[in-house]
Parts: C-alpha cells; structure tokens; sequence
C-alpha cells in the first residue's frame, strides 16, 4: 500500500469496507484514565492511561508507517527530544549536537544536560561538520535542513561515521517530515520531530514522536515516556490522526508554493539572499535531492535591515506575523527577535501554506515594495 493510502485510512477500522454498520467512518477519540481491568494486569489490553491508550496506537501506526519504524508519541518536539537524551544517555557520555539546531534543542541540552555531567559538543549542519567531533560520542544529532538556515547535511555518510565510532544517531526530522526525508531508511538510529509543525498543520496543538526500528531503543524510549508521564492527551492524538490524512496534499502544496516563493525572492532587488534546499543554487542542492521527497515549507531569506524586515512584515496581507511554520496558512517573523540564532536582523523565515499562489506572490511583492526606502 502507498503511503498517501495508508495515511488517508489512518485510525481506520481495518478493512475500512467492512466498517460495521451505523458505525462512524472514522472513531473518535477514547478518553479515559483507567481501563477496566480484573484480575491479572497482563490481560487487559488497556489498563492505565500513563501506559497507554488505543487512540495513541492509531496514531503511532500511521505515523510508524510513514517512518519505517516503531513510533512513540509525546506531548511536543522538545518532550520527545528529551525523552532520546535522557533515555540514552548517561553522565560521562558524549553528544555532538548542531551548532545550528533549532535553538531549543542547543538550550536544552547546554543548560540542562550537560549539567548532568554529558559532554556536548556543537558543530555546523553544513559541510557535515558535526563528523569531525565524533570520537568517542554516544550519540550524534543530526537536523537536516535545519531551522531557520536549512542548511543539509549527508546523514547517510554522518551515521555511517558516528557507527564506526560506536555512537547512536538521531535525525531531528521536524522540517520536512517523514513523507519528505525518511531518517531510519538513510541509516540512523531515530528519527524524531516536532509534529506540532507540518505533520498536523493546522497551529492547533503540539506534538511530537520518537521513531526506532530497534525493539531495545525503543523500550527505552517507551520506560522513559511511562516513568516521566509525558504523554499526549486523547484529543490532540485524534486531532491530529484526523489532519494526518491530508499531509500529502498539504506538504505536496506547501513545498510547491515554497519553490515558487523561493525563486521568485531571488528574484527580487530588495532581497539580499534566499535559503531553500530547493533552489539549484543552494550548496547542498544536490545532496537534497538525494535524500529528501519534497523540499518542505519553510523559504528562509535576507532583507536589508530589521526595518525593512518589519515593513515588509507590517505590509504583508496574507503573511500571519507568528513563529512555528508548516500551518495551512502562510506565516512569517524576523527570527532575530528571538535571539538565540546566529542570524541577522533583517533575517526572515517565511513559512509557505496552501493558499493559492497568485495570491500569495502579489502579496509578497506589494509588500516588498515598502522594504526600498528602509
Ligand atoms: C519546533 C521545533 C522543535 C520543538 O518542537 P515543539 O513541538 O515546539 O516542542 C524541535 N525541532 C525543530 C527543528 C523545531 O522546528
């Protein structure tokens, strides 16, 4: 089966034709806290819902199959990034993150685990630069294309390195998803995301997962989400089951109108740079075509000043001025305003959605217009 099936029949009674009748098409979510459950725990298939819960394992499924992997969902990105370093790490260890992550991930594991006595070393996603600092390392982090400078990286050739060196390899995996880049196929250990961005793609809730295809990483990862109870409320999983259906139109859509944005800014006198994995002139073109399916929403790029950043953010009709991206609809920010990224002020990182493209350029380009005079 195609993965676009899979994903449109995801939490589906299987085989969704034989659905028994007066029954809904698609089940809502299960809410509960307790399960009933007499006698021996072990034969129930549900009994408390730190352990589990039947709408997470519809959820966990569709996503495991896009992934190639079994999958464990958690609350959001950073729980689910937490959840591999705490899980398999230990004091002593090493971790080799990128200097140039999404920079929560930097703060995380720089104010909190290397506090824990785990060594981490940054290095840039370009040039496969974390490669260089990976003697003796537990684990490698990759991200690929990274946030906001989407720079790639080979994670084919760095997980091969890091396994010579002994050391696990996790793919944050959050801008393209794993219907654009698939992690555990070019060889790494986990694959993880923010699925608070384009897997679910409607800005209405936060979620994130952990994908292995080793049964012990994963039962690491699984002790650590029932001990810790970071878990996903019944809701969001479903709300997000639902919007996982339309994934591949959305980021078939999304990456499209991302590509036409791209070229059309290079285009533009008032644009000074564009980064888009997508463009034959970024450096690492190529190797993006190599290994991922769609080059993803998010079109990063340089104006001028934070100035003629903010006109052309305040002029804009269409663009929603918000952080995240991968959302339906368009958004963009000055990321500087942030701190945290080694970006200049009039940086922008422009989310592209599935608004027609028309609309979108003729609002882009009367937007830039204000940007001359700063
Ligand atoms: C947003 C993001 C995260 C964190 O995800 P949350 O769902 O906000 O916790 C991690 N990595 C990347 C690349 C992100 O863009």
């Amino acid at each position: 089966m195609q993965p676009t099936t899979r994903l449109v029949r995801a939490g589906l009674p299987e085989p969704p034709a034989k659905i028994k009748p007066g029954s809904p098409i698609h089940p809502g979510p299960v809410f509960a806290s307790a399960f009933a459950a007499p006698g021996e725990p072990a034969d129930s298939p549900y009994t408390y819902a730190r352990f589990h819960n039947p709408t997470w394992r519809e959820l966990e499924h569709a996503i495991g199959a896009l992934e190639g992997g079994d999958t464990r969902i958690f609350p959001s990105g950073m729980a689910a990034t937490t959840a591999v370093f705490a899980s398999l790490l230990r004091p002593g260890d090493v971790a080799v993150v990128p200097a140039d992550s999404y920079h929560t991930t930097r703060a995380l594991t720089h104010e909190f685990f290397s506090s824990f006595g785990i060594e981490i070393r940054f290095a840039p996603t370009a040039g496969n630069a974390q490669a260089k600092l990976l003697e003796g390392a537990g684990l490698l982090w990759i991200e690929s294309p990274s946030n906001p400078g989407l720079d790639v990286c080979n994670i084919r050739l760095l997980a091969e390195s890091a396994h010579r060196q002994g050391a696990l390899v996790a793919v944050d995996n959050t801008t393209p998803t794993a219907l654009g880049q698939q992690p555990l196929a070019l060889g790494a250990d986990l694959s993880v995301a923010s699925d608070t961005k384009s897997l679910t793609g409607h800005s209405d809730l936060l979620l994130g997962h952990v994908a292995a295809r080793d049964p012990e990483l994963i039962a690491k990862i699984d002790r650590w989400r029932t001990l810790s109870g970071s878990i996903v409320g019944p809701m969001e999983t479903w709300l997000a089951l639902r919007s996982l259906a339309t994934l591949p139109l959305r980021l078939e859509k999304q990456s499209q109108n991302a590509q036409v944005i791209a070229e059309f800014l290079v285009s533009r006198p008032q644009v000074q740079a564009v980064y888009y994995p997508g463009l034959p002139t970024h450096p690492a073109h190529a190797l993006a075509r190599s290994q991922m399916r769609f080059f993803g929403p998010v079109v990063s790029f340089q104006l001028a000043s934070r100035k003629a950043a903010e006109s052309f953010l305040n002029h804009s009709q269409l663009l929603v001025e918000a952080t995240s991206f991968g959302g339906i609809v368009s958004s963009a920010e000055r990321r500087a305003r942030w701190g945290g990224d080694k970006v200049s002020e009039g940086f922008i990182r422009l989310s592209a959605g599935c608004e027609a493209i028309e609309d979108l350029l003729a609002d882009l380009e009367q937007a830039l217009h204000f940007c001359t005079a700063a």
